[in-house]
């Protein structure tokens, strides 16, 4: 997709966002968060949902919360223009309490579907609830700082999740913040890396519909990952094919 079909496809799913009634949060909202940033992107940044000031205003990340993002963001020469900002749930949950799973599940689709529009390189999540979406089942403790092939059914089989600890952590908890700076020093790596995956499958998908060499003995073609060559479909075997596993510690 090139870049004006990738923004006419998030303006309109930003447009069926402003107005969803598909969950108990539209009742208690002001406006709407559908997430921005440039359609453009390599990496898209997940947070959990939209707190006091972003409902007010409609925009992700505009409170504290948004100002540490801001600091993190800067502290590896990124800028908020430069990325693609959303969330898990696109309405406040109200006095700020943790999204319902049925909420959740009920938002899902805008948010896949956001990242199918973007097809992004590497996927930030802020938080557990954003990480439990990419990476079901992980603990956050343990996996903050590292990254992994993102689950497929997220709606980003092309990824690399980074893990890291929700900014607004960081606010309450001192600690955390210099967890939060050593981990953002990760991300540009897990980009790279990213890129370097995406690489390959792309030489893969040229393989498979034009091989030059088919005469190779069949041990090294299986070195290729086969699997990695959709761009755009569901890669179903990523969990399995051990080229796509990357190490977690
Ligand atoms: N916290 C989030 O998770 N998202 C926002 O947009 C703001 C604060
Ligand atoms: Fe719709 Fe998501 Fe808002 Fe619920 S949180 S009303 S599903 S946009």
């Amino acid at each position: 997709m090139i870049d004006a079909e990738r923004q006419a496809a998030l303006d309109k799913i930003a447009a069926e966002v402003s107005v969803c009634t598909s969950c108990r949060l539209h009742r208690t909202r002001t406006k709407a968060v559908p997430g921005e940033g440039t359609a453009a992107t390599e990496v898209v940044f997940v947070g959990e949902g939209p707190g006091f000031n972003e409902d007010r205003q409609g925009r992700p990340f505009v409170g504290q919360a948004g100002a540490k993002l801001d600091a993190l963001l800067g502290s590896v020469l990124w800028s908020r223009d430069e990325v693609f900002i959303t969330n898990v749930v696109k309405c406040r949950p109200p006095e700020n309490r943790d999204p319902e799973p049925d909420e959740i599940a009920a938002c899902a689709p805008y948010l896949t579907r956001q990242l199918a529009a973007l097809d992004p390189a590497l996927v930030v999540t802020l938080g557990r609830f954003s990480m439990a979406r990419f990476n079901p089942g992980a603990r956050i403790g343990q996996v903050h700082g590292t990254y992994r092939q993102a689950a497929p059914e997220s709606g980003a089989p092309n990824a690399l999740t980074f893990a890291m600890y929700h900014p607004a952590a960081a606010l309450h908890q001192g600690s955390l913040n210099d967890t939060l700076f050593r981990d953002m020093l990760g991300v540009p790596a897990a980009l790279i890396e990213a890129r370097r995956l995406r690489e390959l499958a792309t030489e893969a998908a040229a393989e498979a519909t034009h091989p030059t060499r088919p005469e190779e003995p069949a041990g090294e073609s299986e070195s290729v990952p086969s699997d990695a060559a959709a761009t755009t479909e569901v890669d179903t075997d990523a969990e399995s094919d051990p080229t796509d596993q990357l190490p977690l510690f």
